[in-house]
């Protein structure tokens, strides 16, 4: 055993077991029960005071009037296993258990930093406890030899290994028990498995099918996807002749949509002539239409005029028929006068023999 800051032993210090019997001699407090303690600590005790201490720290090395206090503490148990005493494939193996002021500890296995877990399941194969006899400590054995004959005989039975087997055999009767719950339980596993291996073949011929089918449905598929590939190299050809055409079709559009654009701005410019024009000749016949209106107002007065004119014309042509009559009558008259004057005139000359002063025939008396 190799201790280093350890209670009393400050230097790094080395004690032997060696075969047989090994005695630690000395005065009274030199720190021999120490020796006991960091063989307990380095085994795993987690009890301050089984290791004669209030707290775990009390382990470190705490100095003296004429040496410092140290950091942390050290011991390492090594163990010859070439006997394979410790199940474990190294010739020697190694505890080793530290401990800083801090409160942190480690421990390591073969300088390994290992858990406690791992040293005490190391242990408990060979029969080391802390809770056995393995370690006696001072006063303990007065204590053995007062106790009653039955806990006398517990302490026999381990230290002559009774009672790692019996351990052995408590752990061998757990698992069996266990082993047994778990027995029952995949019994009662398997009865629900046969019941579900009629539906579970059902399902297994269709899962059969279905992957038959869908094998098929793959060829298929494949075969499908070949054929519209080929497909698509034709009809793509013919898509691309159609857009061809389609776009001469748009520029020939196109051009037309432009000549009907220029034609719309030819017919506006046209129409705002004739807009213009309309204006002009609107404006014309409002004046013609203010002439007319004027001219036919003097029309109707020519015409007026015209009528009395005509009146006045019919009223002397009847005058003048008037006239032509009367001058008839007068001629007539004439005639007459003329007649009798010749008759009157021939009776005067038939009675003085001188001839009258016949009038002139159609002389107008006026
Ligand atoms: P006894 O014969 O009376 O049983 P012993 O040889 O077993 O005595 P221990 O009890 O092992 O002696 O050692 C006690 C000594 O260890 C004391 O002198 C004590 O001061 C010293 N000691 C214990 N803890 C520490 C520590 N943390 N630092 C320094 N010294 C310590
Ligand atoms: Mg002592």
């Amino acid at each position: 055993m190799q201790l280093v800051g350890f209670k009393s032993f400050a230097d790094k210090t080395t004690v032997p077991f060696q075969e047989g019997v090994t005695c630690i001699v000395g005065p009274n407090g030199c720190g021999k029960s120490n020796v006991a303690d960091a063989v307990r600590w380095v085994l795993g005790e987690q009890s301050a005071k089984t290791l004669r201490g209030s707290h775990m720290q009390d382990v470190i090395f705490n100095g003296t009037q004429k040496r410092r206090s140290l950091s942390f503490c050290e011991v390492t148990l090594t163990f010859d296993n070439s006997s394979k005493l410790f199940d474990i494939d190294y010739g020697e193996v190694a505890m080793t258990r530290r401990l800083y002021r801090s409160g942190e500890s480690e421990y390591l296995l073969n300088r390994q930093n290992c858990r406690l877990k791992d040293i005490t399941a190391l242990l408990h194969g060979v029969g080391i406890g802390k809770e056995g006899y393995s370690i006696i400590g001072q006063g303990k054995v007065a204590q053995i030899m007062n106790s009653k004959p039955e806990d006398r005989r517990a302490i026999f039975e381990e230290a002559t290994g009774i009672m790692i087997q019996k351990q052995r055999k408590q752990e061998v009767e757990r698992k069996l028990a266990a082993s047994e719950d778990n027995l029952s339980v995949y019994k009662q596993r398997m009865a629900e498995a046969e019941r579900q291996l009629t539906p579970l073949a059902r399902q297994a011929e269709t899962a059969q099918k279905y992957n038959e089918f869908a094998g098929e449905l793959k060829y298929h598929e494949v075969n499908a996807y070949i054929f519209r590939r080929e497909n698509a190299e034709t009809e793509k050809s013919k898509y691309t002749r159609e857009m061809d055409r389609l776009n001469d079709e748009i520029n020939r559009l196109n051009a037309e949509i432009f000549n009907i654009l220029s034609q719309k701005e030819q017919s506006r410019s046209q129409l705002d002539e004739a807009d213009v024009r309309l204006f002009n000749l609107n404006n014309q016949l409002l004046q013609y239409t203010v002439g007319n209106t004027e001219k036919s107002g003097n029309a109707k007065l020519y015409q007026e005029k015209a009528n009395a004119f005509k009146d006045k014309l019919e009223g002397a042509k009847q005058d003048v028929l008037a006239c032509e009559k009367r001058m008839e009558e007068i001629d007539h008259a004439l005639v007459e006068c003329d007649k009798r004057i010749a008759e009157k005139a021939s009776t005067t000359s038939s009675r003085t023999g001188t001839k009258p002063n016949a009038l002139c025939k159609n002389q107008r008396i006026g």
